[in-house]
């Protein structure tokens, strides 16, 4: 009997120890708006076989789907502004965070305000799920306004028109900057220039 329980933990690996994938990738993807946090994190999922969690995804879905929380999200989201954190953390914390996250995963918009960094930080904590690493997307401004116009036209979103574009600029400035230093001060943030194709990027990152 303990002969068999020990080859099944070398097939599945160290992980199964703890519980099943408990070392798989849990990363954020941080950064202003236009800077690839989407596209990258998508593709970081991908490569580590794990979630892509979007919180602005869940978000439109919502709104698209006429919910209740869609129906309160939608005017911040049409201006650009974030929704209140009370509502973000009591919806998607414990489903991002909760006892499925030891499968590991890559979040992406969430947390945007350090409010919501430590109310996830607390959670994780408590669930052995805290992160191995923030990755932040360096770009000039410059450069964001004209990928954000871009995708404007391709994409229709409805907050990437001229004027939303630059109000959610101030808003990433203004709310979710400060967590540069909080997760520099946890010694988890690694800075990427995000500039180059989507391929240069994916591979420094
Ligand atoms: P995104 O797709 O990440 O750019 O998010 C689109 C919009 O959804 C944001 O401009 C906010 O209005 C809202 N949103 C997404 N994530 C959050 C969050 N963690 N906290 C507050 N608002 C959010």
């Amino acid at each position: 009997r303990h002969l068999r329980l020990r080859e099944v933990r070398r097939a599945r690996g160290p992980a199964s120890r703890t519980g099943g994938g408990a070392d798989r990738l849990r990363a954020l993807m941080l950064g202003p708006p236009g800077s690839g946090k989407g596209t990258q994190g998508s593709r970081l999922a991908t490569r580590h076989g794990v979630p892509h969690l979007s919180t602005g995804e869940l978000l439109r879905a919502h709104v698209g789907q006429g919910t209740a929380l869609g129906r309160v999200a939608e005017e911040a989201m049409s201006h650009g502004d974030l929704i209140a954190d009370d509502l973000v953390i009591a919806i998607v914390l414990e489903e991002v965070l909760g006892p499925n996250a030891v499968g590991g995963f890559v979040l992406d918009g969430f947390p945007r305000t350090v409010p919501q960094a430590i109310a996830a930080y607390e959670m994780a904590r408590r669930h052995d799920v805290t992160l191995h690493v923030v990755f932040l997307l360096e770009i000039p401004e410059d450069q964001l306004v004209t990928r954000l116009k871009d995708r404007g036209q391709l994409s229709g979103r409805s907050d990437d028109t001229p004027e939303t574009i630059r109000h959610r600029i101030d808003v990433y400035v203004e709310q979710t900057s400060p967590l540069i230093d909080y997760y520099k001060g946890r010694d988890i943030l690694v800075a990427i220039d995000a500039t180059g194709t989507i391929d240069e990027v994916a591979a420094s990152i």
